[in-house]
């Protein structure tokens, strides 16, 4: 699929006008000027006054044409204005293809992954709510229901987390080990078959070990509170309980005030991983949640997808992990995993009914670039857009009939269907963390593999992005000189700014 553009001459809208195209077709290339004949042509008009912007747009030979006009508002610096263009250009551009392909698009020309952040920023700066909604709707096209889902978000986030908009004079640690049982087909995360890594292994825990010693001590000296811990990875639980023994005994030596933290995540995704060894350990640290990950509730699915443990296994692990005291467990749903549809997921859903894990994070399958199931495109047959669209509002009369509430969501890339992934929880048992990660409000420090650090500055919100490689090997080898840039980085945002705060 090939669609021409004509009248853009600015590269920098090169990228926003590929995002909007990705939500109306699956594989598409934009190209720019004349040349060659393409499945479609738009022409676009941009004029430009001191006041206001005037886009107008056509769909060559099929009649479909839209006009918008947007003003500058006064005192608006360069870059905002060029944001002003690029969201006139988007809104004409999405009206053409909507009108052209007869899809409509929810999240109008949002293509970020964080739409709540939009909303929080609204409303942080002191605009009534109807103002906001009105502003998302009439700017973005967002419809009233992905409108409605943001505030019932943000109204959970801030009713989780009260003093959401002043911890960013806080951090929170998330901490990256790479290793699982297997690789899953969809995964692109930093993951790494445990099985005969035990050198590898060992030389990483001994650098993560160095990190969290040397950024715990920079928090101490500076007084710097820690919010939440989350261990990723990989699967946090693939090394054996007694290296986990040793790791939690490090974070409680190394990392300021650990009782009081505000809350304490190992992920233990893989029902393979799970022993009554490593809950005993979690239970020592008062690990206040933990991650089971079904995924999906069919064995030949699990087995497609490459996750080595089937469903029994994951109910039984789910039901020990209870009897040794585990009370806030995540289980992640992913829709349009390869071979199923409605009927598969509904089946899911009956399965958690049984179990009602304190929350439920419903993803809808992403091709990622560099997963095993993009490279095999073919291999893998996975359900259309109409159908993922039945399964995302099962997901929704599901969690709502019994009891869920909305508290996160973001959205991907090449997601199926241009939908989201959202996080559910029974009130009262959100996860801070994902809270946290999701509306950008505070640094998160980023430790071991693959762990990817944001730096938040606090008078700006800009925000700066570091990342430990990806591979045991690159980050033994390194990982001194990725705490040093880490502790350069908190010197700026921490200690310029102590200052004045
Ligand atoms: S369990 Fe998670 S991190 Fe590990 S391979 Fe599967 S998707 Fe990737």
């Amino acid at each position: 699929m090939q669609i021409k553009i004509e009248g853009i001459h600015d590269d920098r809208l090169h990228r926003p006008l590929q995002n909007i195209a990705n939500l109306f077709y699956e594989e598409c290339e934009l190209v720019y000027g004349g040349g060659e004949p393409a499945d479609v042509v738009i022409s676009l008009d941009c004029s430009q006054t001191d006041e206001h912007v005037t886009v107008s747009g056509e769909v060559k030979g099929t009649g479909i044409t839209e006009q918008h006009t947007k003003s500058f508002s006064p005192g608006m610096n360069e870059k905002e204005a060029f944001k002003q263009v690029k969201n006139t250009i988007s809104y004409v551009y999405l009206n053409l293809l909507q009108a052209h392909t007869g899809i409509t698009q929810k999240w109008g020309i949002l293509t970020g992954i964080r739409p709540t952040k939009l909303l929080h920023k609204k409303l942080q700066s002191g605009m009534p709510q109807e103002q906001a909604h009105a502003e998302l709707k009439k700017d973005y096209l967002i419809h009233d229901e992905k409108i409605g889902l943001m505030q019932e978000i943000v109204d959970r986030q801030l009713a989780a987390v009260p003093d959401l908009y002043q911890v960013k004079d806080e951090v929170s640690i998330y901490i990256g080990i790479p290793f699982c049982p297997t690789k899953c087909a969809y995964c692109t995360f930093p993951a790494y078959a445990i099985q005969g890594q035990a050198g590898r292994v060992g030389s990483f825990l001994w650098g993560l070990h160095y990190e969290m010693q040397k950024i715990g001590e920079w928090l101490k000296a500076h007084d710097v509170k820690v919010t939440t811990i989350y261990f990723g990875g990989g699967t946090p639980t693939s090394i054996t309980a007694e290296e986990m023994d040793l790791l939690y005994e490090e974070m409680v030596r190394s990392f300021p005030d650990v009782k009081n933290i505000r809350e304490i995540t190992v992920e233990a995704g893989r029902p393979d991983t799970i022993t009554e060894e490593k809950l005993a350990v979690l239970n020592k640290y008062d690990i206040d949640r933990i991650s089971i990950n079904p995924q999906s509730y069919e064995n030949e699915t699990l087995k497609a997808i490459g996750r080595h443990h089937t469903v029994e296994e994951t109910i039984e692990k789910y039901h020990l992990s209870r009897q040794h005291g585990m009370n806030n467990i995540n289980m992640d749903l992913i829709i349009g995993l390869p071979g199923e549809g409605v009927k598969e997921f509904r089946h899911s859903l009956s399965e958690t009914e049984k179990l009602m894990p304190e929350s439920l994070t419903v993803h809808t399958l992403s091709f990622k670039r560099a997963s095993e199931m993009t490279r095999n495109k073919h291999k893998y047959k996975v359900a259309g857009r109409e159908e993922v669209s039945q399964m995302m509002d099962d997901a929704v009369a599901w969690t709502k009939e019994h009891g869920y509430v909305p508290y996160y969501l973001y959205r991907q890339k090449n997601i199926l269907g241009n939908l989201e992934n959202v996080g559910y929880s029974l009130p009262g048992q959100e996860s801070i963390y994902n809270i946290m990660i999701m509306e950008e409000v505070q640094t998160i420090i980023g430790i071991g593999c693959g762990a990817a650090s944001k730096f938040i500055d606090r008078d700006t919100g800009k925000i700066t992005h570091f990342a430990n490689p990806k591979d045991p090997k690159s980050y033994n080898e390194r990982f001194e000189h990725y705490t040093d840039e880490k502790i350069k980085y908190l010197e700026q945002i921490f200690e310029r700014t102590t200052k004045q705060h």
